[in-house]
């Protein structure tokens, strides 16, 4: 095993050549914000996040998808990365329209949970408030296009570990959205075993259980630990 030294926060981690700085962080017992990042799925690096500053670099790097090297003196709590995080989560807030006080997921919501980190309590953006819809047509669950901040955790759930791939990402841009099947209505598409992973996945209310109302969305934190653990050890078991 081929080892690499470094240092974050100030603190000294020694980790296997390979690992993410997420990863060397959460060894370190140093907290990074993250969005799209859920352990035992593919890391994407599509939230922004997780971004570090690392000491010789002129630029940011997101913490899930880089990797580690000898000597790295990386930093994630400098006044820029704050302000940098609050600004996306600003930006997230007033691409969608999410409505906490009437929403499945409030108290429950990892995306309401790093707006509170970061100290944002109003987005200096103009809302888009986008026309967006709901699809009910799954018996047991539901998706609100309305709270999706395109994670796509959903899509990575369903494939890597359900193998049933029922998620995608159709179009491109500010016109991006989470599509079911071949863009049919969830509850038409036979690839879903309604096995309930993307609801557990998704870190806002948009994906939720139907017959819950405001607040009662709670992610089942079993079924995160047993993602992880199939991904990860091969091991099948609740
Ligand atoms: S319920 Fe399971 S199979 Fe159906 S879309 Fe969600 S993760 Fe995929
Ligand atoms: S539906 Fe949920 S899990 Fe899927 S991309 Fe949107 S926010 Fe992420």
């Amino acid at each position: 095993m081929s080892v690499r030294t470094l240092k974050i926060d100030d603190k000294d981690v020694a980790v296997e050549a390979g690992t993410s700085i997420m990863d060397a962080a959460k060894e370190a017992g140093v907290p990074i914000p993250k969005l799209c990042h859920l352990e035992g799925l593919t890391p994407v690096g599509a939230c922004r996040m997780c971004l570090v500053e690392i000491e010789g670099l002129n630029k940011l790097l997101p913490a899930c998808v880089t990797e580690v090297s000898e000597g790295m003196v990386i930093h994630t709590q400098t006044p820029k990365l704050q302000e940098y995080r609050r600004m996306n989560v600003e930006l997230i807030f007033a691409e969608g329209n999410h409505v906490c006080s009437i929403c499945v997921a409030n108290g429950n919501c990892e995306l309401q949970d790093v707006a509170i980190e970061v100290g944002m309590d109003h987005s200096r953006f103009p809302y888009r408030f986008p026309d967006r819809g709901v699809d009910l047509s799954h018996p047991l669950f539901g998706i609100d296009h309305n709270r999706c901040i395109l994670c796509t955790r959903c899509v990575r759930v369903c494939d890597e570990v359900e193998g049933a791939h029922v998620w995608d990402v159709a179009q491109r841009g500010a016109a991006c959205y989470i599509v079911s099947g071949l863009n049919q209505p969830w509850g038409e598409v036979d690839a879903c075993t309604s096995c309930g992973k993307c609801v557990d996945a998704c870190p806002t209310g948009a994906i939720f259980k139907q017959g819950s109302t405001t607040g009662e969305k709670q992610a089942d934190a079993d079924t995160l630990e047993f993602l992880y653990t199939a991904r990860e050890k091969h091991q099948w078991t609740r």
